[in-house]
């Protein structure tokens, strides 16, 4: 963790659905722990500025943006400033040691799906780099936290609850994925699409947002660009 604790508002707890990982013009490789699950694998936890710009002394324009200008960013660093922190300690490479007793449980909450190496712990790696050493959180306790979050609401089995299980025929609407999650969790979620190899839209990732400490959901203070396009989701089988 860096010396300067990170001014951020919130996290993204953000899930992958595997099926739709692999089901793109990419494709996809299992870890080699074996094909995951056939449910949602933590993609990151990701601190975030409730507005844009307010990182790191550049005091800026955020005042003057709407909300819809915040939901058009894409980058850590947009034309008007930052919208998160990233890699803030590059010198504090994530240790195996460290998280020893978490790895079962890591391989099979966050395993990788890309085919750089088949080793989940460069994921991890990479994840902690680019977004933990933000999180004023020590190495154990960003993977801890995210475990424990992801563990309290299993989103597989909320949806499931609404009748939105996987499929490769079914399309379910956004507004009944979005209100299955709401109902589920007690909290507003971001969705995201991408689209498979036919160009069909499905459910991507789901982003939920977590207060400061990485312990509590909370609403989501502000919306991401979805991409999603359609209003009719696939939710592909794994
Ligand atoms: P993409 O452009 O594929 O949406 O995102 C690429 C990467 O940018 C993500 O893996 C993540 O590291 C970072 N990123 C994208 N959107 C957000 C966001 O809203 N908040 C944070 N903290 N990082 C993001
Ligand atoms: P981000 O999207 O957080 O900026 O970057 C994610 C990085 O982790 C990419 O370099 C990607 O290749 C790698 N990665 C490894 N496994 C996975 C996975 O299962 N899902 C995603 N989204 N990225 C992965």
């Amino acid at each position: 963790v860096s010396s300067v604790a990170e001014k951020f508002d919130f996290f993204y707890l953000v899930q992958q659905w595997p099926g739709s990982f692999c089901d793109t013009r990419q494709g996809c490789c299992f870890p080699d722990t074996g094909k995951p699950a056939a449910e949602f694998g933590i993609h990151g936890l990701w601190p975030n500025y409730a507005k844009c710009g307010r990182g790191r002394g550049e005091e800026l324009a955020s005042a003057v943006l709407g909300e819809d200008d915040i939901a058009f960013f894409s980058g850590a660093v947009g034309r008007r400033g930052k919208c998160w922190p990233e890699f803030c300690d590059d010198g504090n490479a994530l240790s195996l040691w460290e998280v020893r007793d978490l790895v079962a449980s890591l391989n099979r909450n966050w395993p990788t799906l890309s085919c750089k190496s088949g080793r989940s712990f460069e994921f991890w790696s990479y994840e902690w780099k680019k977004h933990g050493t933000c999180s004023n959180l020590a190495q154990h306790d960003y993977f801890a936290r995210a475990l424990a979050i992801k563990a309290a609401y299993n989103l597989t089995a909320i949806l499931a609850g609404a009748g939105i299980v996987p499929s490769d025929t079914a399309t379910y609407s956004l507004s009944s994925v979005r209100d299955a999650i709401a109902q589920g969790t007690g909290f507003t979620a971001n969705l995201e699409c991408n689209r498979d190899a036919d160009g069909n839209a499905q459910l991507f990732q789901v982003c939920q947002c977590v207060d400061r400490q990485g312990k509590k959901l909370i609403d989501c203070p502000l919306s991401m660009p979805t991409k999603c396009s359609s209003d009719q989701l696939k939710l592909p089988l794994f």
